[in-house]
């Protein structure tokens, strides 16, 4: 049995194997490297490219090449390939295939079943769609956990001190960012409390150099107007970013723009970079003094360490800003590393509980199977009984609710369609998974035979009742409603399971009148999945 966790990145993934001592390691790519480029390279009906040479296609065949894609999951995005149709799916599907295929080389041993990775703040249509874009790939997606979580895992891994702790973890990749407040202690990891930014990341940073650059050009040429080029605009785009990551190590550096036989030299100094960057650092600090805010609200009001995932959190003007601003002592913590080593160890997590399930009832036979699994993976009886226990607690990232009219808007009386609508929240933010909540809500009319029941996710950052603020991911029918008055009553309720898959029910009490339905969020059906796989299946990816 292999074991490997996957760190599917907004702009690099990586890849971790469990080895027979029960320690994760990061498998290398094709290229011989630990992190791949999460950038996808359609170079022909039946070929694409993934990792660094995509990424640098991207200079050359802008239009032949997805990157990013993880901030689009989850969304109704179509690209369109040689007369073939993608989707965010199918896109990262490929690109879960490539990082599979090759970590399978790499370890000379097939890569079938995984643990994905997803940002904290992915809600459950995110979540859904990455568990798609695995099985698209052909492989067991054994679980999806949020990185902060594996990060923690990771970092349990290899402490030694007992009792419980409370981490903090700060993640700024390239696309993403989250704050989390984790505590754990021995077998017993659970999310205190999590918020983020889906889109804010690395991308931002180099964005607002790219436009330095380009303004520094133009200052010294205004006659020329490379900004329609699309070529020169990727050039500088990715000068941008190597700027960004001399400037980690090097109070400043260089750089030539060329375009049309015009050259400047821009020369930038570390403190001018976080001069152009200050407010998105600082939009990373007001979410982190809300989760600080949160956490204390749940008792926690002191971190044991505070750990840095992410390639952005190299930036040194980051540790600085925590220290200042929060008296943190912050430490990196194999920022790219990480979050694919905890997904690792996860997975065995997982794959040990599978095995050991059905053998629940009897003792006997729960030492006998922990014995084999032990033997199978080269771990000792009492690690995998350890392992068996382990439990994982993350919390709903996002607040859920009913679109409900407001019967106290003065217009309700006369014409209750017209009257404001809002979300009214049955589960709030950072609730314990698994969750369940209810709430009683009335009909409009009289004699009105059936409940339309609309379910909403909160959208962004902000928690409001406000249509605005959220955004539909579900809704089902509450029918064969007996005559009845107006404002006859009926109840809804939510389940979110550990993994953030939503059940929803409603009925009426009176009469008993029922609809139960699981939402699968995205609504993609089995046969569609399938086609899905069979395309992509029919694909060859090489790195
Ligand atoms: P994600 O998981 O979102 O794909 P990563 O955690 O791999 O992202 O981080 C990628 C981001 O980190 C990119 O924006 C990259 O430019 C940045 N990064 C990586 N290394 C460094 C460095 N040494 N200095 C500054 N930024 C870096
Ligand atoms: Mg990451």
């Amino acid at each position: 049995m292999n074991t490997y966790g996957i760190d599917l990145g907004t702009t690099y993934s990586c890849v971790a194997a469990v080895d027979d001592t029960g320690r994760a390691h990061i498998t290398k790519n094709a290229a011989g490297e630990d992190t791949t480029p999460s950038v996808v390279f359609f170079e022909s009906p039946t070929n694409v490219v993934v990792g660094e040479e995509a990424k640098n296609t991207a200079l050359l065949l802008p239009d032949q090449v997805v990157s990013l894609v993880k901030r689009q999951m989850g969304e109704q995005a179509r690209f369109e390939f040689h007369g073939q149709e993608h989707s965010p799916e199918t896109v990262s599907a490929l690109l879960l295939r490539e990082l599979a295929r090759a970590a399978g080389e790499h370890e000379r041993a097939e890569v079938e079943e995984v643990v994905v990775t997803v940002p904290a703040y992915f809600g459950v249509t995110e979540r859904e769609a990455t568990r798609r874009a695995g099985e698209i790939a052909g492989l067991r997606v054994l679980d999806v956990v949020p990185e902060p979580v594996a990060a923690a895992l990771h970092y349990q891994s290899l402490d030694s001190g007992r009792g419980p702790r409370h981490l903090l973890v700060y993640d700024l990749g390239g696309g993403t960012f989250d704050t989390t407040v984790i505590r754990v202690e021995d077998n017993d990891v659970r999310v205190v409390c999590t918020d983020g930014d889906h889109r804010l990341g690395g991308a931002d940073w180099d964005e607002k150099l790219t436009d330095h650059l380009l303004e520094r050009f133009s200052a010294q040429y205004p006659e020329t107007d490379p900004g329609g080029d699309e070529q020169f605009l990727q050039d500088v785009s990715a000068a941008a970013e190597r700027l960004k990551r001399s400037l980690t190590v090097r109070e400043s550096a260089r750089h030539n723009l060329r375009f049309a036989g015009s050259a400047v030299q821009v020369e930038l100094g570390r403190k001018d970079f976080e001069a152009l960057t200050s407010d998105l650092l600082e939009r990373t600090l007001s979410i982190t003094e809300r989760t600080v805010a949160t956490a204390r609200e749940r008792g926690v009001d002191t971190f044991d360490d505070v750990l840095l995932v992410g390639g952005m959190t190299r930036v040194p003007a980051i540790t600085e800003a925590l220290r200042e601003r929060f008296g943190f002592e912050p430490h990196l913590h194999e920022p790219d590393l990480a979050v694919a080593k905890g997904a690792a160890l996860f997975a065995l997590v997982r794959q040990v509980k599978n095995v050991m399930d059905g053998a629940q009832e009897d003792p006997g036979a729960v030492r006998e199977r922990a014995e084999q699994v032990g033997r199978r993976l080269g771990l000792t009886t009492a690690e995998v009984e350890r392992m068996a226990d382990k439990t994982v607690t993350g919390v709903s990232p996002r607040a859920f609710g009913v679109k409900t009219i407001d019967s106290a808007d003065p217009v309700y009386e006369n014409d209750p369609l017209s009257a404001r609508q809002y979300v009214s929240h049955l589960l709030s933010a950072n609730t314990p998974l698994p969750a369940v909540a209810q709430e009683g809500f009335a009909t409009v009319w009289a004699e009105q035979e059936a409940v339309q029941i609309d379910v909403w996710e909160q959208a962004g950052s902000v928690v409001s009742e406000e249509l605005e603020h959220n955004a539909q991911i579900g809704d089902a029918l509450l029918s064969g409603l007996p005559p009845s008055p107006a404002n006859t009553p009926f109840r809804v309720e939510f389940r979110l399971s550990e993994t953030g898959l939503l059940n929803v029910r409603a009925w009426e009490p009176e009469h008993g009148s029922q609809v139960r339905f699981d939402i699968r969020i995205g609504g993609m059906s089995r046969q569609s999945l399938e086609r899905a796989r069979d395309a992509v299946g029919m694909i060859h990816t090489s790195g």
